[in-house]
């Protein structure tokens, strides 16, 4: 996995170079987002950001991992597993009403 910021996207791309692109919003823009994805404490044995601090999955209840800092305080914060469930369903979705 290699992240690269291009202008104002942030550029994921993964061993296969398949790579997706996520445009950056302000930290104001960020407390109105549905969700907070968040590793799962398992993907870490140290904690990764400055003033990282444990919390739950509001979704699961799985332990993850986040920044007091710089994660948006609004939003619920979901682990990864739960955000990939969440996008699943939604394509499905839209491919339904397709
Ligand atoms: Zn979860």
């Amino acid at each position: 996995m290699s992240i690269k910021i291009v202008k104002d996207n942030i550029v994921l791309t993964n061993p296969e170079g398949k790579s997706i692109s996520i445009p950056m919003k302000s930290a104001e823009e960020c407390e109105k987002a549905s969700f907070v994805v968040c590793a799962p404490l398992e993907w870490h044995d140290e904690p990764p950001f400055k003033a990282s601090v444990t919390g739950t999955c509001s979704v699961c209840g799985k332990g993850i991992w986040y920044s007091t800092l710089t994660t948006p305080k609004t939003p619920p914060k979901i682990c990864a597993y739960c955000a990939v469930n969440k996008l699943e369903t939604a394509a499905a979705e839209i491919t339904k009403t397709e």
